[in-house]
């Protein structure tokens, strides 16, 4: 890895400085300090076998329902005790100091950011400990009253004791759309913006990586953090190559 040069770290620190509005997309990167397993690492002992495209569709749990809900059990049971690290703490700590000028857009579903203290969190992807219905309620439409996720019985998945309805993890699965309020937040944040920090994520993932672009054409400097090339590489005016534990508290410290 490069040593990044204080010029440039003095020189990306002035721009968020001048900023007005600041904007950052997190992936899964920014949650690796704190044990949490990038999508591309996740693939463990068990589920060694499995690709995340195999796991993270509709089409995987309604083919399998118990081997998907297993699997978000077992990562919400690890994501259990898991605490927020600095970098995490770097952009509360900074929305805290200064209202209203840091909005955190993140990809992740670890709620680490909300814990770590980051108010007003545009959760693309959902929330890893939420649960919602696979299908629209049946009983809604017979008899105008609808079954409660928390009546739900038990089982791997629970499922509605009236209409049969299965729970599903409250998390975006590959070929979903995105929560429409969530997505347009982004949006605005992204052209409102004047510099757009991307930190810990691939780019690989659309409709999130496309706030960069956005953030870019609205005339913000973009800038990367990541110990490896992204996708995103190419749309920058900085790429910072280190981790963000090391460099958030650094560039936002003031
Ligand atoms: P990704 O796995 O595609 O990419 C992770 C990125 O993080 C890589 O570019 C890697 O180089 C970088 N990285 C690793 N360690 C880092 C560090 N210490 N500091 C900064 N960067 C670091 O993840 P993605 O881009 O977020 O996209 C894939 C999907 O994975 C998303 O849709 C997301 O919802 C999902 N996901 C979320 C979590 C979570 O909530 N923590 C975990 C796994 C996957």
């Amino acid at each position: 890895m490069t040593p990044i040069s204080d010029d440039l770290l003095d020189q990306v620190r002035g721009w968020l400085r001048q900023a007005r509005k600041i904007a950052v997309l997190s992936g899964a990167g920014i949650s690796a300090e704190s044990g949490v397993p990038t999508f591309r690492d996740a693939q463990t002992g068990l589920w060694a076998s499995f690709r995340p495209e195999e796991l993270a569709t509709e089409e995987a749990f309604r083919a399998n329902p118990t081997r998907v809900w297993d699997w978000y059990a077992e990562r919400r049971e690890r994501l259990r005790d898991v605490a927020p690290n600095v970098g995490h703490v770097a952009l509360a700590e900074f929305q805290q100091r200064h209202p209203g000028r840091l909005t955190v857009i993140t990809q992740n579903v670890d709620g680490l950011h909300q814990k770590a203290g980051s108010t007003g969190v545009l959760a693309l992807h959902g929330n890893i400990y939420q649960d919602q219905w696979l299908d629209p309620c049946q009983l809604a439409r017979r008899a105008h009253e609808s079954c409660h996720v928390e009546q739900a019985e038990a089982g791997r998945p629970p499922s509605c004791a009236h209409c049969g309805n299965l729970l599903r993890p409250a998390v975006v699965w590959f070929g979903e759309m995105l929560p429409m309020a969530a997505l347009r937040a982004a949006e605005h944040a992204a052209t409102e913006c004047e510099v757009m920090l991307v930190v810990g994520t691939s780019g690989q993932v659309y409709p999130a990586a496309g706030l960069a672009h956005e953030a870019r054409q609205g005339g913000a400097k973009v800038v990367i953090v990541n110990p490896q090339a992204t996708e995103l590489d190419d749309v920058a005016h900085a790429v910072l190559v280190g981790s963000s534990c090391q460099l958030l508290p650094r560039l936002l410290d003031f």
